[in-house]
């Protein structure tokens, strides 16, 4: 039977349609404009939509509520409540008020917030986002939340966004106003996350602790095949893998996530999934909802999902490109050249600020990218380098350089000059060549931020981008302020100059993956933050805690709790890593060495007692390879277990990060060497695991 798409689509989305059916007609006027205005919601209007979306959910088969939030493990969090209710006579209702609707008190204390409930309440509460539609997910309503502690710290991702969102919609606006483009009264920044992932055998992931435990292979031999061929990439999708991906998109779509584009990406069992974008706070709901289907629908076709950002070392890693722009309430993406010299004037002018904002809070952007997972990824020459810079292509930049130096610009006849009034250039949207190697590039109408990892919620790099920019249209507007609009142009002419002038050495349209590139990156100033720890300290930098306090996207403390529970998390994962490695290398790899060993040595008296003097030299040499093998390995071992413990009297939080980074990883790594060596001796049917070859091509 043929699934109806369009009426699968949003099935169980409590979205504006839904609403528009089942509300009360002034309720859901009001409701739209708490949405659209973000003004306050009365209780009456509440009880309203919470009577309607229970009616509602409970059609459709639900039995439970939620408030599903997003605390600082980057996962979801929810708590489950039935509808029922007793009426006295053993008899129940289903029921759910307004006040149930938009707040809640889970417990919440066990979740990471970085000292804030300590020193304030114990519980945090979460507060309904009506901007983001609730759905229903195995029988349960989920109602989107911002969680947040009762003095009203933020203690998640999404209260950040929001704000992030609401402090650029307000200095977006207040610019085009300027400007002189008043029909517009809203600005949203739009999000379309591309999605990358592999897929592994379920009963093969089973076997590997480092996965089970660490998302990613912490031991294992590249098989005499990996990537170099090529032959993956947006190849024929194998069947086990075509119906994964056809159950996946259903899944998505009856869901109102619009899962568009598919394909089998450059490493051997990695694949690619794009959505149409979406406004920021809807976009990253659903990314975080995609991740959690991706994984659960995997597990239904015998798969496992692996979103690490480096499941395999060398072999690609996954990332999730962040492509970004700026859509008016009118309809209007802000990052589309135009047509006419106004609206040019306007798309230099957002352009101008997106690049201001990247040069002055580069190391921002790749604090929000930091993660102990990522960091196997960034500057790993399959992913951009830890240097935030920007690529144009070529024309874009000619036009900015021919504004830089007040010359008339014209490009194979492609771009026209406006004469006349003023001097700025008229060019078309341009096909911008692919560059693949940059952290953040122009793609015709947006820009793509490369650097997050697969696993990331894209909340944080959208809260600095969103952030940043809304800064720099704060001081476009300063410099602007007062000019006549008979004199805009040109005034918009010579900011651009200006700023052109100061954030060029951002930008930079070669090769990314190159050595030259870094030492050019140092001498023009920019940051290159390679670890999680060198980045992570910066994010309380006095120009980074006033771009924050200033925008009302945190307060100091909540500043200083984040960064504390980025330090921690970063330790705690390399932690979790390093007793793995500790428990595979004891229990699985050296007596596995030891049996590989007692059989060569059987080998050799059996050859022995039956030819005399027969001889042996291949065997003694594997022998003694791998006897050298083991007592390098025990070494090693015992290194890894000394320095552990060391790390575990480090009290300083920066401090033990570092410590993890420079010692802990290295003693990880110095293990792996050898033990990836020896693996090549050891006969196949011995491995106490599935080996690279296995995980990577049995699907
Ligand atoms: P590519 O792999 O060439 O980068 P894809 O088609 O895989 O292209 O992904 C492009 C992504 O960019 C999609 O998720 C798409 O929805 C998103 N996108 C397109 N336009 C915008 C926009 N204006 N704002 C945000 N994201 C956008
Ligand atoms: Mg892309």
């Amino acid at each position: 039977m043929a699934v109806k798409i369009p009426q699968m689509y949003g099935s169980l989305v409590f979205n504006d349609k839904v609403m528009r059916d089942k509300l009360p007609k002034d309720i859901y006027k009001a409701l739209r404009k708490t949405i659209e205005n973000h003004t306050h919601l009365e209780l009456d209007v509440a009880n309203s939509v919470a009577v309607a979306m229970k009616e509602w959910a409970v059609e459709n088969g639900a039995t439970h509520y939620t408030h599903w939030f997003q605390p600082m493990t980057g996962f979801t969090a929810e708590k489950h409540d039935s509808f029922i209710t007793p009426v006295g006579d053993g008899q129940i209702i289903m029921d759910f008020s307004g006040k149930e609707l938009v707040k809640g008190e889970p417990d919440a204390s066990s979740f990471p917030s970085g000292g804030l409930r300590a020193t304030f309440e114990a519980r945090g509460y979460t507060a309904w986002d009506p901007t983001s539609p609730a759905f229903i997910k195995d029988g349960t309503l989920y109602i989107p939340t911002a969680f947040c502690s009762y003095s009203g710290e933020a203690l998640d991702k999404k209260t950040p966004l929001l704000r992030s969102m609401e402090t650029l919609e307000k200095e977006a606006v207040k610019i085009l106003h300027l400007l002189g483009n008043t029909q517009v009264n809203g600005v949203s920044a739009t999000i379309g996350s591309e999605q990358e992932y592999f897929l592994v055998d379920k009963k093969l992931f089973e076997q590997r602790k480092d996965l089970i435990f660490t998302g990613r292979t912490l031991l294992g031999a590249m098989p005499p095949k990996g990537q170099e061929m090529e032959d993956h990439y947006f190849g024929t999708l194998k069947p086990r893998v075509s119906a994964y991906m056809h159950e996946l998109d259903e899944e998505l779509w009856k869901l109102g996530i619009p899962a568009k584009t598919k394909h089998n990406e450059v490493a051997p069992a990695q694949h690619e999934l794009a959505p149409v974008f979406d406004t920021a706070n809807i976009a990253a709901d659903h990314n975080q909802l995609t991740m959690e289907i991706m994984k659960k629908v995997a597990d239904k076709h015998g798969m496992v999902c692996l979103l690490h950002e480096k499941p395999f070392e060398g072999i690609n890693g996954s990332g999730k490109h962040n492509n970004w722009s700026l859509i008016t309430n009118t309809g209007v993406n802000l990052l589309d050249p135009g047509r006419t010299p106004a609206e040019n004037a306007q798309f230099l002018v957002f352009l101008m600020a997106v690049i201001k904002a990247v040069d002055e809070y580069a190391d921002l952007m790749r604090i929000s990218v930091a993660t102990a997972g990522n960091d196997h990824r960034l500057g790993a020459n399959e992913a951009p380098p830890a240097i935030v810079s920007i690529f144009l292509g070529d024309e874009l930049t000619a036009v900015l350089q021919a504004i830089e130096n007040d010359r008339f610009f014209d490009s194979q006849e492609k771009v026209q000059m406006e004469t006349g009034a003023t001097v700025l250039p008229h060019f078309f949207k341009d096909n911008t060549d692919r560059n693949r190697t940059s952290p953040f590039a122009f793609t015709g109408n947006k820009f793509e931020f490369r650097m997050p990892g697969s696993s990331l919620s894209v909340a944080g790099p959208n809260i600095i981008l969103n952030t940043a920019v809304a800064e720099a249209l704060r001081q476009f507007y300063k410099e602007l302020e007062g000019t006549p609009q008979d004199q805009m142009l040109d005034a918009v002419k010579a900011l651009v100059k200006r700023a052109v002038k100061k954030h060029k050495k951002v930008i930079f349209n070669g090769n990314g993956y190159t050595d030259e590139w870094v030492k050019e990156a140092e001498k023009r100033g920019l940051y290159n933050l390679k670890s999680t720890p060198e980045a992570l300290p910066h994010f309380v930098d006095e120009k980074n805690i006033r771009l924050f306090t200033d925008h009302h996207i945190f307060t100091r403390e909540e500043i200083f709790s984040r960064y504390e529970i980025w330090l921690e998390s970063y330790s705690k994962t390399l932690r979790i890593e390093a007793k793995t490695l500790q428990s595979m290398i004891s229990a699985q790899f050296l007596p596995t060495l030891t049996e590989s060993m007692t059989k060569i040595c059987a080998s050799i008296k059996g050859k022995r007692e039956t030819i005399a003097g027969i001889s042996c030299g291949a065997e003694e040499k594997l022998l003694k390879d791998m006897a050298d093998c083991y007592n390098k390995i025990t070494d090693a071992k015992e290194k890894l277990a000394e320095d552990l413990l060391s790390a575990g009297k480090i009290q300083d939080k920066k401090e033990e990060a570092f410590y993890y980074h420079d010692v802990i990883l290295k003693d990880m790594e110095d293990i792996r060497k050898i033990a990836d060596k020896a693996e090549e001796n050891i006969p196949e049917k011995l491995m106490p695991y599935p080996s690279y070859e296995k995980l990577l091509f049995s699907i």
